[in-house]
């Protein structure tokens, strides 16, 4: 296929794509008959078990108390009666590996009796833990071939459900990934362990203000997903698109292309069409999608659910990526989560909304409404501000990828430089706080007051910062440098445990200060807050994250700059990140080197493929347009030449120069690829990074140069026009 009749056929694609289900009829189908019909949720549990191991299973749930084993067989009949109801032939439990992808093992519910039929069988055991073979998922070396097995451990605090197919349905259950001898090999073991961490230092912080909960206090995320939606067409005729996810060339349209929203603001039909059965699709898993909506780049845009407790969220928006991928083929279009699928145009991200709290004390890095909690609150957003101070360099880590580094850092997307935002007044009551001077929030006046009576602060939650990594916007710190197709675990992880050293330390200085002492609160509070302050205020910044001046004031203020994917992953095995880790319980030094092993690899596997597959576009693709152009015009300056009107070959020496630069900064890059590579993952990557990439940015220029010469016909690559504005 080329590029010209992928433009017909995405054109036409356009107009006959057909929805596979009738849309649903709101006004015969209510919609919370809808959400959640997949789920086994609260209400079929209520429904379906014994009362007393209905209750058991919820204090599992919410209160984190171990499972009690004879509960599982009564859940798993209940769980299998339910989802051979609704159509289910096999089970499966859900992991998270370390490629960021959701994996699963089908399993049938039915054995042999014995007497020549089959009976359905699926017993607690089954349920707790299945036994995947873990040699093919990354292991880091953290276990031999012949130890592949693994084991897949039932995760309570995420509902199992039912996924659709037109063929059937099964049963999801949402599990833990870890090796025979307990390390983690997956994103949700490490989350929970991390959750556990926060919830017992923030509870001594809560103590202390005289507020006690049952509930463990808990991570909340709501991550906003960007993605972009191309005509399948368009792919097929892209081997870039196709293998890599992002185009590995293609020039910029002509300048008066314009890239602005408003232009294209009302949502184009097809994609309307498929919003609303992703929407559907989600609703039916019980996930609290809420909007959707065009992005800044042309055929880019974004779904957002209601934030969920973190564990959920994490695989909830796995979910959302898994629905997204597989909604977007019904409608002959494919959907592309590379964080820059296309140079020039905005890449997509994922902006992490992050707090911390539960039901019964609410969200605290909410303000509220007291002077009381207006310090606690402030007590909270200080922790916050050191851990980003002390291991801001750690959550950079968190989202170092091949792919994310070609947005992280580039004028779109917030620097590699972790800093915090806090809007104006937030950031005036800590710069009084730093000098021991509080007086009251900027707009109420100067009242010599202590902190137990500072007025409720209002704060202002459109006041935005779009250029910050990691800004306060009201009740929560939104994390902005997450790529568009990466787990959200990774980040929850560092900022849990960062959290959790943080009010480890706020924690026990208050103890100390207010032993035997409860009146002396106040003061100490103050005290705390002013040494935070000027300990760590240099990681507040509320300017232009994207300006030039920043990064050379960044530099000043001793922030770090990991730029590279390489740079950044060092973070993983830096001693602070160990220390930090192990005392937590989190991750061992020997899952954390592991894990740094892995992403290298990763980061390194990911460049070879695309330089590979650049060179082989180059060759087949590239060039042979490029030479039968140059025949064309060779052939028409001839022709010119025999009557006698030659009038130079501009077209054709550009054509000519241009292409055997190509030729050589192809040939360079794959004798490089081959090439010597260095033996550890961490010499190999730096090569990746500072030598094959640059390659590539070369070849890259040439074929850009040509395609702007090249007749269009025989340019067979569909261009960036095409593909970004046919939809
Ligand atoms: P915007 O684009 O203005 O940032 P959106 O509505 O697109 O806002 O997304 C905001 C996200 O933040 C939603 O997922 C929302 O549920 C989530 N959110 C709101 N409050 C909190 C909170 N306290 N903790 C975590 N996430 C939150
Ligand atoms: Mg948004």
């Amino acid at each position: 296929m080329n590029g010209l009749s992928a433009r017909r056929d995405a054109i036409k694609a356009i107009t006959e794509y057909k929805t596979l289900y009738a849309p649903l009829d709101f006004s015969e189908t209510s919609p919370t008959e809808v959400f959640g019909c997949n789920v086994f949720n609260d209400c079929v549990m209520r429904d379906r078990l014994p009362k007393n191991v209905y209750k058991s299973l919820k204090k599992t749930i919410e209160l984190g108390e171990k499972l009690d084993a004879s509960v599982a067989d009564i859940v798993a009949n209940a769980m299998k009666d339910w989802a051979i109801e609704k159509g289910a032939t096999h089970f499966t439990h859900v992991f998270y590996p370390l490629t960021g992808l959701t994996a699963e093992k089908h399993d049938s519910f039915l054995v042999p009796d014995g007497k020549g039929s089959a009976i359905a069988e699926f017993s607690g055991k089954m349920l707790i833990q299945g036994e995947p073979d873990a040699s093919s998922f990354p292991s880091g070396g953290l276990r031999a071939t012949f130890e592949a097995r693994g084991y897949t451990a039932w995760d309570v605090t995420s509902p199992a459900y039912i996924l659709e197919n037109p063929n059937g349905t099964f049963l999801c259950i949402p599990t833990a990934f870890v090796s025979w001898t307990g390390e983690a090999l997956d994103k949700k073991t490490p989350l929970l362990r991390s959750m556990q961490a926060l919830n017992k230092q923030a509870k001594r912080v809560l103590k202390i203000f005289g507020v006690e909960t049952k509930l463990p206090v808990i991570c909340y995320a709501g991550p906003e997903q960007e993605y972009f939606l191309i005509d399948r067409n368009f792919v097929f005729a892209r081997p870039d698109l196709l293998i890599a996810g992002r185009t590995l060339f293609g020039a910029k349209p002509p300048k008066g292309q314009e890239f602005e929203d408003q232009y294209f603001g009302v949502i184009p039909r097809r994609v309307l069409s498929f919003m609303m059965e992703v929407d559907r699709e989600l609703f039916k898993l019980g996930v609290p999608v809420k909007t959707r909506h065009n992005e800044v780049a042309p055929s880019q845009f974004e779904i957002a659910p209601i934030y969920e407790q973190g564990n959920l969220a994490t695989d909830h928006n796995q979910l959302i990526m898994t629905v997204l991928r597989s909604v977007a083929k019904r409608y002959g279009m494919v959907c592309l989560l590379h964080e820059k699928p296309f140079a020039g145009i905005n890449g997509s991200g994922k902006h992490l909304n992050y707090s911390i709290g539960n039901d019964e004390v609410g969200c605290l890095f909410d303000p509220g409404d007291t002077p009381h909690e207006n310090a606690q609150f402030l007590v909270f957003c200080a922790a916050a501000i050191r851990a980003l101070h002390k291991y801001g360099p750690l959550l950079r880590a968190t989202v170092a990828s091949a792919s994310n580094d070609h947005r992280l850092g580039a004028n779109e997307a917030p620097p590699a430089i972790m800093s915090v935002y806090l809007g104006e007044q937030l950031t005036d009551v800590f710069g009084q706080i730093k000098k021991g001077e509080v007086k009251g929030s900027k707009k109420k006046g100067v009242m010599n007051i202590g902190i137990d009576t500072l007025p409720p602060l209002p704060l202002d939650p459109g006041d935005r910062n779009r250029t910050s990594p990691f800004a306060f916007t009201g009740n929560r710190f939104e994390f902005r440098a997450v790529g568009s197709s990466m787990s959200i675990a990774g980040s929850q992880v560092a900022l849990n445990t960062m959290m959790a050293e943080s009010l480890d330390y706020v924690a026990t200085e208050l103890e100390k200060a207010t032993a035997g002492k409860p009146d002396k609160l106040n003061a100490a509070v103050q005290g705390l807050l002013q040494k935070i302050m000027l300990e760590h205020d240099a990681v507040v910044f509320n300017g232009d994250g994207y300006s030039e001046e920043w990064h050379k004031e960044a530099a000043r203020r001793g922030l770090a700059n990991l730029k590279t994917t390489p740079e950044a992953l060092s973070q993983l095995s830096a001693p602070s990140t160990i220390d930090l880790f192990t005392k937590y319980g989190v991750l061992t030094e020997a899952e954390l080197r592991s894990r740094e092993e892995i992403y290298l690899e990763q980061y390194c596997k990911s460049i070879e493929t695309e330089a590979n597959l650049m060179v082989r576009i180059a060759t087949t693709i590239i060039f042979p347009a490029a030479f039968r152009y140059q025949n064309e015009l060779a052939q028409a300056c001839a022709n010119l030449k025999a009557i006698g009107k030659e009038y130079g070959t501009t077209t054709l020496d550009q054509l000519t120069t241009n292409l055997r630069a190509m030729q050589k900064v192809t040939y360079e890059l794959q004798t490089l690829v081959e090439g010597g590579k260095g033996d550890s993952a961490h010499t190999q990557a730096t090569f990746y990074c500072n030598t094959i990439l640059p390659a590539m940015r070369e070849v890259r220029k040439h074929a850009d140069l040509l395609e702007t010469i090249i007749a269009d016909d025989l340019w067979v690559l569909p261009s960036y026009m095409e593909m970004l504005f046919i939809r």
